[in-house]
């Protein structure tokens, strides 16, 4: 059975771009490891906590939704949420020394225009490809979350330009059914009562997406990859 990393940059990115699988690949026996970047601390509150108080409601709705899918081990590194991409090599050094302790054969992350050009999400994608790539056990797969073939979102400070976002995507070589772990998914990603507006705003804009997860797989044999059996 395989070691499996999925590195992103806020609570609730695991659930929404991976939940499913994260589940299937659970089931199937598979460790599963999520590194989260940030503690997300300026999201929303939605009147939940004060702003400085976030990060810790937003870690224990990570942890109630790991354990909705089948997560062993999840780790909050606390980088600045919205300051990623300031962070430099300390961000793709602190990925490298993950790597180092799970050795994991399989590492999912986001795309170069990390899905939805989110900077916080660019930077993950830049910080783990590097740590990957710089690893000392080469030859591991390497997972992207595909991006949606239609990107139609308003311009937004923090985020690369729509045009931008549209023109860096990559094709999609896997599609994961995640009506197989439908009920966990929905189970994790209904603990970011938090982040309830994002979770909602995502289900409105990409309800495909809910039911069938994409993939582009950036390194790794294209036939008979962990993902080959979930398709
Ligand atoms: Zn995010």
């Amino acid at each position: 059975m395989a070691t499996v990393l999925v590195a992103v940059s806020h609570p609730d990115d695991e659930a929404l771009y991976c939940g499913g699988t994260i589940r299937r690949l659970a089931d199937a026996g598979h460790r599963v490891a999520v590194l989260m970047l940030t503690s997300g601390e300026n999201g929303r509150t939605l009147g939940m906590c004060a702003q400085d108080e976030l990060a810790v409601l937003r870690a224990g709705e990570a942890r109630a939704a790991a354990a909705a899918l089948g997560v062993e081990r999840l780790t909050i590194l606390g980088f600045p949420d919205g300051g990623l991409a300031a962070q430099g090599d300390e961000l793709s050094a602190a990925v490298a020394g993950e790597l180092e302790r799970l050795k994991p054969s399989a590492v999912f992350t986001f795309p170069p225009n990390g899905v939805n050009g989110h900077l916080d999400h660019v930077a993950a994608h830049q910080a783990v490809t590097c740590a990957v790539q710089t690893s000392r056990e080469p030859g591991g797969e390497l997972h992207y979350f595909a991006s949606p073939a239609e990107f139609a979102e308003p311009v937004r400070p923090g985020f690369l330009h729509p045009a931008e976002v549209a023109r860096m995507s990559l094709a999609t070589t896997a599609s994961v059914d995640a009506q197989e772990a439908l009920a966990a998914k929905l189970s994790a990603l209904g603990h970011y009562e938090s982040q309830a507006r994002s979770v909602v705003k995502f289900m409105r804009l990409y309800p495909d997406r809910i039911i069938a997860e994409s993939f582009h797989l950036a390194s790794g044999p294209a036939e008979g990859n962990l993902l080959s059996p979930l398709a």
